[in-house]
């Protein structure tokens, strides 16, 4: 996490992603209204897609979250520990591997993600080293076929849950799931899947499971399908302003903002004769006379060499094209004879109003999805934190 696993990397004229806090913010109240009668979980795993998951976490409980999700144990309990987040503000993990940082993690006082009885049996042992209850929520796999418990195991997961609940071991919070399809609303599996969230809900509860939240639903089902708000939801990549599909929508339909503003400033700006060769490969070579403007990113910095000879970038108020291979810290734009000076800024993305391209376009130009292009963004790029225009410090706080 840019934060946490090194120090932030320092304001650079080179290039920076800029991060939209009061943008966050709209868009998390947008979600909510779209599911009024769920709490909402902002899922901040992987360092929040790239925008920094202290800052994003911290906005997105202004705006309401009294849940916070990651993936992995260890980005929940940095968040616990660093965020500067209200002691109140729950915090889930769902990604768990035998020997993790369970008794850490009840020690912290986590939500965390059961899918297996060996998941179980560790947790105990945490809560026993720990000498505290442990907080747990069980997933079922109702047809994603990745994480969760398959309904076939369920009756002894659920039956050794409560046998822990009731030594005081666990407190089983809640009951989870996870869509494989919800970003194609009216794929048979939704609706399939919910109606098997649905029954195996009704089993555990039962039995006697009396959960504080049962959630199933990812941003494209808070969009889109009321039906599997129940009690929470969990949208990430919408509360970063991108769309899950295109097909449901672009970000300004559903109400959203990007949050990502990833510039450069051009390095070098050049006049090269016709025929040249550009970047390795010479994949490109300059039709006539041109100029050409050397943008200081490359796939290091998570811009994707798959987007060479193709991704698109605003420069002088003018979309140009990768001019051939994308390298390790650079690429060429031909600037059609333009001579900008050097310094001046290179959009690659960002919401698109200032006609600037936007990550989905990226994620057009190289074949990926938004959620890739945004994510990717590397720990060599600093992220500059801005709020109702006003530039934060390098951490984000105010
Ligand atoms: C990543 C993730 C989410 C958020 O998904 P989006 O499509 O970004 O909204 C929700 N739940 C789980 C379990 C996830 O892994």
């Amino acid at each position: 996490m840019s934060e946490t696993a090194q120090p932030p990397a320092a304001a650079s004229p080179r290039a920076r992603a800029e991060i939209d806090l009061s943008a966050l913010r709209a868009n998390v109240r947008a979600l909510r209204a779209k599911a009024p009668g769920a709490a909402f979980m902002a899922v901040v795993k992987a360092d929040g897609y790239g925008h920094g998951a202290f800052p994003c976490a911290r906005a997105a409980v202004e705006a309401g979250a009294p849940w916070v999700g990651t993936a992995t144990p260890e980005e929940a309990l940095a968040l616990r520990a660093e965020a500067g987040l209200p002691d109140d503000v729950r915090i889930m993990c769902w990604l768990w591997t035998p020997g993790g940082p369970w008794r850490e993690a009840v020690e912290a006082g986590l939500d965390v993600s059961l899918s297996g009885m060996w998941a179980l049996r560790e947790v105990v042992e945490g809560a026993r080293l720990a000498g505290r209850t442990a907080r747990v929520q069980l997933k079922a796999d109702t047809g994603l076929g990745r994480n969760g418990c398959q309904p076939a195991d369920w009756p002894e997961l659920v039956a050794e849950a409560l046998r822990a609940e009731a030594e005081g071991l666990v407190r089983i919070t809640g009951l989870w799931s996870h869509f494989a399809c919800a970003d194609e609303p009216g794929h048979p599996s939704n609706a399939a899947q919910l109606s098997r969230f649905r029954e195996m809900v009704a089993y555990a509860e039962q039995r006697g499971v009396r959960p504080e939240v049962r959630h199933i639903a990812n941003s494209p089902a808070t969009l889109t399908l009321p039906g599997s708000h129940f009690d929470l939801v969990r949208p990430g990549v919408a509360m970063y302003g991108l769309t899950p599909n295109t097909q449901i929508g672009s970000p300004a339909d559903l109400g959203l903002r990007p949050v990502m503003t990833l510039a450069a400033s051009l390095a070098l700006v050049k006049h090269v004769p016709g025929g040249h060769g550009v970047s390795y490969g010479h994949h490109y070579t300059t039709p006539g006379e041109t100029t050409l403007g050397l943008v200081p990113l490359g796939y290091a910095d998570g811009v994707p060499r798959h987007a060479s000879g193709a991704g698109p970038v605003l420069v002088g108020g003018k979309w140009r094209t990768v001019a051939g291979r994308i390298a390790m810290d650079q690429f060429v734009v031909d600037l059609g004879g333009d001579e900008p000076e050097e310094g001046t800024e290179a959009v690659l993305f960002g919401p698109g109003d200032r006609g600037e391209p936007t990550a989905e376009d990226w994620a057009q130009a190289a074949g990926t999805i938004g959620y890739e292009i945004v994510t990717r963004i590397g720990a060599r790029v600093p992220r500059v934190y801005v709020d109702e225009g006003h530039t934060l410090p390098s951490d984000g706080s105010r």
